[in-house]
């Protein structure tokens, strides 16, 4: 029997509620848990973190894991494995935040091997957010970690040497040139180093979706090679180097760390979000807020943003090409993203 007009009307009223019923169910669908890391060698730090989320574990407690096996890798980024600042000393910074808008950070920390760990018992033990140098390494001893000897690692030390030669102060961080040679990223699947001793970038951030629906962060670095003494980056500052909102999304940054403070990268990107935008959108227009003062000087320099939001949809943006992510999500397989860029 054909329809008549009214009943024809009433099935494509009720035709329409649910196209948008429908709509409204895929983007409530979330995709969790879900943990993502900064650069190829991600697939450590989410290989650490995803056992964590899979048994149905805390975000937290996944990516202070992340943190801690890429501290623990002797010739990485990361950790007292790093590159030394300009005296020839490690100084490393960290930071981590929760759900709840918890956070503990440490900058200038010397001979302490898992600064992200000092960083969370700062933030579950104390009234305080932020400890730096002498006064981070006491409070790190006085809740039982170990003072490591104070030295490089052979190829940090190597490294050093002969950054000494020419001992030139040059605090840029390095754009992905090892991409011109044909191969990718840094970390373990492209050589840790570059010829001059430096790595591309010094920094890993994590962000984790639990089973829970909550969010959480970590960033850690031994930040840019043959730095100033003293100098800090964006790594350990809440908003810059990490940022987590568990209403609407969590971001990370990796590069250099001077330009992502300019701006409160990480809290910026959170922003955007809630404003509606996609992790990948609101990662692009955190960048293009770096690069719009001054794009002649942003030709010089990489920084590379990385969010999620609560639906775990992730995303990434950075200034130069080259740089990546890795997704770790059901299967526990790390899937290695490159990120699009304001310069091609
Ligand atoms: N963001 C870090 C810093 O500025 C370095 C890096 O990511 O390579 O210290």
């Amino acid at each position: 029997m054909t329809p008549s007009r009214r009943s024809f009307l009433r099935l494509s009223a009720l035709a329409l509620p649910l196209t948008s019923v429908q709509k409204l169910f895929a983007k409530s669908v979330v995709r969790k848990p879900i943990v993502i890391s900064t650069w190829d060698s991600g697939q450590i730090s989410n290989a650490a973190a995803w056992p964590v989320l899979e048994k149905g574990g805390r975000a937290l407690d996944a990516v202070e894991q992340a943190a801690i096996a890429m501290e623990n890798e002797v010739n990485c980024c990361v950790g007292l494995g790093g590159n030394p600042d300009r005296d020839g000393f490690v100084t490393l910074d960290a930071c981590i935040m929760d759900e709840k808008a918890n956070c503990g950070s440490v900058a200038f920390l010397e001979r302490i091997k898992h600064p992200i760990s000092v960083a969370r018992k700062l933030m579950e033990t104390t009234p305080h957010v932020f400890l730096a140098g002498v006064g981070a390494q006491q409070f790190a001893v006085a809740n039982g970690f170990k003072l490591e000897p104070a030295k490089l690692s052979p190829d940090a030390e190597k490294s050093y040497k002969e950054w000494l030669k020419k001992a030139e102060y040059k605090p840029v961080i390095n754009i992905e040139h090892q991409q011109s040679k044909g191969q990718k990223g840094h970390g373990p699947f492209a050589p840790a180093r570059l010829e001059d001793g430096s790595f591309n970038h010094d920094t890993m951030g994590t962000l984790a979706l639990d089973n829970n629906g909550d969010l959480s962060g970590m960033c850690t670095t031994s930040g840019m090679g043959f730095k100033m003494r003293g100098r800090v980056g964006d790594s350990p500052i809440i908003g810059a180097g990490l940022f987590v909102d568990n209403e609407i999304g969590a971001a990370t940054s990796s590069g250099q760390g001077e330009e992502v403070i300019r701006v409160c990268g990480t809290h910026l990107v959170v922003e955007f979000m809630r404003s509606g935008l996609s992790p990948e959108e609101a990662c692009k227009k955190a960048i293009e807020r770096i690069v719009k003062p001054n794009p002649e000087r942003a030709k010089t320099f990489q920084v590379g943003f990385l969010a999620i939001n609560k639906q775990g949809e992730v995303g990434a943006y950075s200034v130069q090409k080259g740089f990546n992510y890795t997704v770790t999500e059901k299967g526990g397989k790390g899937v290695v993203i490159n990120a699009k860029s304001y310069f091609s």
